[in-house]
C-alpha cells in the first residue's frame, strides 16, 4: 500500500475509508501484515500528510490502532484517551483532521476489557479520573433501568457499546464542523468495538 498523497486521499470515499480500516483489520488479525518500508514513509511523508481516518480510541496498550488496522505512516489521525471519551480538545483534534486535513470518517473505537469502563461502572474516584467517568456514567441510568439483574461484566459491556454511541452522538450534537460534514456525505461518523482476546474489529451497523 502507497503512502497517501493528497490526490489519493481526495479520491476515498467515506464508504472507502471504512473498508480500508475493516481490510487493515483483516490482515492484522490473520497476521498478513504489509511489509512498509516505514523509513521511506517518512521520507515520503516529510512535506506534507493525508490520512484518510480519524480515530478515536482509548489509551489502552492493546488497542493501538496504527497496529490492530495494519496502517503506515501518514494514514490515520490516531487519538487516544481513557475510555475514548469525547471532550474539547478532541472535538478540535477531529474536526482539524477532517475539516482540514481532509480525513473521510471518524471512527469512535471500544474495546472489551477497558479499565475506564470498569472504573465508570464501580464509580472509581482518583485525582482527575472522574472528569473521564462522568462521561462515561452518563450511559448508566438507561442501562441500569433495563437491565437491573446484570452481572458487573454485563453491566460493563453494555456501557462500552453504550459509550461508543454515546461518543458518536457527543461528536454530532457538539461540532457543527463535523455535523455538517457528515450532512453533506463529506465525512462518516461511525462506531466499532475492538475484542483485545482476538484482535477482531466489529464496526456497528449504520
Ligand atoms: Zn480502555
Amino acid at each position: 500500500m502507497k503512502t497517501l498523497n493528497k490526490e489519493a486521499q481526495t479520491k476515498i470515499t467515506p464508504s472507502d475509508a471504512i473498508d480500508l480500516l475493516r481490510h487493515g483489520n483483516e490482515r492484522f488479525i490473520k497476521n498478513l501484515k504489509i511489509n512498509r518500508n516505514l523509513l521511506q514513509q517518512v521520507n515520503e511523508t516529510s512535506d506534507s500528510q493525508h490520512p484518510f481516518a480519524v480515530i478515536i480510541s482509548c489509551m489502552d496498550s492493546r488497542t493501538s490502532a496504527e497496529l490492530v488496522f495494519d496502517q503506515g505512516l501518514g494514514d490515520i489521525f490516531s487519538i487516544r484517551i481513557a475510555g475514548n471519551v469525547i471532550n474539547e480538545d478532541i472535538l478540535g483534534s477531529a474536526e482539524f483532521g477532517c475539516k482540514v486535513v481532509g480525513a473521510k470518517i471518524v471512527l469512535v473505537l471500544g474495546h472489551t476489557g477497558c479499565g475506564a469502563i470498569k472504573g465508570a461502572v464501580n464509580n472509581v474516584d482518583l485525582g482527575h479520573l472522574h472528569f473521564i467517568t462522568r462521561k462515561i456514567q452518563r450511559c448508566l441510568p438507561t442501562i441500569n433501568k433495563s437491565n437491573p439483574n446484570s452481572s458487573v461484566e454485563d453491566i460493563c459491556a453494555h456501557v462500552t457499546k453504550e459509550n461508543v454511541l454515546q461518543g458518536i452522538k457527543d461528536l454530532r450534537t457538539s461540532s457543527t464542523i463535523l455535523a455538517a460534514m457528515e450532512h453533506n456525505n463529506e465525512i462518516k461518523i461511525v462506531g466499532g468495538l475492538y475484542d483485545v482476546s482476538t484482535g477482531e474489529v466489529a464496526f456497528f451497523e449504520e
